[in-house]
């Protein structure tokens, strides 16, 4: 699919801006065209002692235009440069807002499978870095266009071939240029490529610090970081080495006008073809093109530089978003039903992680999904709670389809807790009021009080207002679970998923927390995935799964008798394996 260009994906987030862009090129052409002044004040005053005519005057008055000139070429440039930093940055605040608003709407299961580093180094840094590129080449690349072309018109205007012994160095410098530029865009590919390589190897080794230390692995890392910036350095140094000849030898000669005007201006005089008066203004108007043609050279590379960063914007800004349904249905019943549910990760259905998956958890009852690990517990728990969506089937709450439902309707329906849970850096009390923000401070402490909390938390240093830290790092891992809980229990959501949620809690903190969780689930549809079987014995029903498909559903005794997988899981959860296969059942039972 062929790219869409970078100015248009630019001007598309610039629709609140574009008067001040193009106030900012009116205002950058003012400035170059006055950057003429001066140069035409000289041929002014030569062209007063060529007649003879010279008076003190006359020269103040023109030295006084040139300053003027002068004066105003800076006062548009800063004018012009103020207002393409405004649009540039409001440009970036626009790509900002849209990448967010994509992941937001994007499925949690995409965004979560994404590296941090990944998606940190595209909404700060990529975008970031065409601020000033973006700020300097839309004025000034128009602008300075326009001077050229007006300056050529203008010597054409005067004599033809002044006009074109202007541009004898373009072809010359042109052809070093296009040497120069040969493999620009392989050779930029490959730096960009070395460059995110770099990037992903800084942020792996910060990330990872941690794991690099337990495992004494510093000097191995390390070497991998040093290798990766010796690499980006080798390649950055090869492609400079191979270009800095053609592209000194064309920025020399580009500028070097005069090797046509003179020359040419002369024999034309010489041959009284040509006025002393238009000669003069004709060499000096063609100095005041030099510095306008050198900036194309620096454009070319800023210019690339916003294209990589906008393609890859627009890749991101790509990613499949759900569909968000406007309907406002009612959910009278909370019972959830899966038909025919089948789903690959990859959208390919030769990849299957769940196949025909039928069954129905009931509204107030407690269900288990249990089996080997991989067989798809985790998938079903996320399809339900729509961080992905399902290739075929359907998922019904209440008999309407939940891509029916808004997706701030079913947030609002579906309570989930996993084992990783994240606290934000305030204060604990903000941090469960999250779970209703309309919450009053006592429903704030009272949603503590029965996850278990509100003990612990007493005792931080100020209390419900301690701050957290950093994702939460002055809590542990229990109490932090414990907090997510009460989180949970002020948000009273119908349908609660637990998704191993205590899989990993120390025996001190297992009673508290089995506490806490039976306070989120009174009266509600509880679906929990668990190891431990011990904690879901009770479960109204147990649905067996295993290699994506149902095995067996039923309650504890009935899975024991009828089930083979869960009687074998049972007994090695009890620590029973040896038991001999006639024997174990009666025992068990
Ligand atoms: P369980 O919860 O029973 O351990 P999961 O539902 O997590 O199993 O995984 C079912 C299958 O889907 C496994 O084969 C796993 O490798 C695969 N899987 C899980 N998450 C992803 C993912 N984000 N992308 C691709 N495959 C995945």
């Amino acid at each position: 699919m062929k790219k869409k260009s970078w100015i248009k994906i630019a001007l598309s987030f610039a629709v609140q801006c574009k008067w001040k862009i193009l106030l900012s090129v009116i205002c950058a052409i003012i400035g170059v065209f006055a950057g003429i002044v001066p140069y035409w004040c000289a041929y002014k005053i030569i062209e007063l002692f060529v007649n003879g005519s010279i008076s003190l005057n006359q020269i103040a008055y023109y030295c006084l235009a040139a300053v003027s000139g002068y004066a105003v070429r800076y006062l548009f440039h800063g004018i012009s440069t103020t207002l393409s930093h405004l649009s540039a940055y409001n440009i970036l605040e626009n790509i900002r807002l849209s990448l967010a608003r994509t992941f937001v709407k994007a499925p949690l299961g995409y965004v979560m499978g994404e590296s941090v580093g990944k998606l940190k180094s595209v909404i700060v840094d990529r975008v970031e870095t065409i601020e000033l590129p973006l700020a300097h080449v839309i004025p000034e690349c128009i602008s300075n266009i326009t001077l050229s072309i007006s300056v050529f018109a203008y010597l054409t205007f005067i004599d033809w071939r002044m006009a074109l012994a202007m541009l004898i160095t373009v072809p010359i410098a042109g052809t070093s240029y296009m040497i120069m530029m040969k493999n620009f865009n392989s050779e930029y590919a490959k730096y960009m490529e070395t460059s995110n390589y770099v990037n992903s190897v800084i942020v792996e080794y910060v990330e990872g610090i941690e794991v690099i230390k337990a495992f004494n692995q510093s000097t191995t890392s390390y070497n991998k970081f040093v290798n990766a910036i010796k690499t980006f350095r080798n390649s950055t140094l090869a492609w400079y080495k191979s270009v800095w000849k053609y592209m000194n030898f064309g920025n020399s000669v580009l500028p070097s006008t005069f090797l046509g005007v003179l020359p040419i201006g002369l024999i034309l005089y010489v041959n009284g073809q040509i006025s002393p008066q238009n000669l003069v203004i004709c060499l000096i108007l063609s100095l005041g093109v030099v510095g306008p043609m050198m900036n194309f050279t620096n454009y070319i590379n800023e210019a690339k530089a916003i294209e990589y960063a906008l393609h890859d914007v627009s890749s991101e800004l790509e990613t499949p978003v759900l569909s968000d349904s406007e309907k406002d249905i009612e959910i009278k019943d909370n019972t959830i039903e899966l038909k025919n549910i089948s789903f690959s990760y990859d959208g390919n259905l030769d990849n299957k992680v769940l196949s025909d998956i039928n069954c129905i958890f009931k509204k107030n009852e407690f269900t288990a999904l249990v089996g080997p690990s991989g067989s798809g517990k985790s998938t079903i728990a996320r399809l339900i709670a729509r961080f992905w969506d399902t290739n075929e089937g359907s998922i019904l709450i209440g008999g309407v389809d939940i891509r029916d439902i808004s997706i701030s309707k079913l947030n609002e329906l579906i309570s989930f807790v996993t084992q990783d849970t994240y606290l934000f850096n305030c204060s604990v009390k903000e941090n469960i009021r999250l779970g209703n923000p309309d919450a009053s401070d006592t429903e704030v402490f009272n949603a503590a009080k029965l996850a278990c909390c509100d003990e612990f938390i007493k005792e931080l240093e100020s209390g419900y207002d301690t701050v957290v830290g950093n994702a939460g790092n002055k809590l542990s891992g229990g109490e932090k679970q414990r907090i997510s809980i009460a989180r949970m229990i002020l948000k009273n959501s119908p349908i609660v998923i637990l998704d191993e949620a205590t899989a990993f809690t120390d025996p001190e903190n297992e009673s508290k927390l089995q506490q806490s969780l039976s306070a989120l689930s009174k009266g509600k549809l509880l679906l929990v995935i668990a190891h431990r079987l011990s904690t879901i014995k009770n479960a109204d029903k147990i649905i067996v799964l295993n290699n994506g498909k149902i095995d067996n559903m039923g309650t504890h005794e009935e899975l024991l008798q009828n089930c083979e997988l869960y009687h074998d899981m049972w007994l090695s959860h009890i620590g029973a394996k040896n038991w001999s296969a006639n024997s174990k059942r009666k025992e068990v039972l």
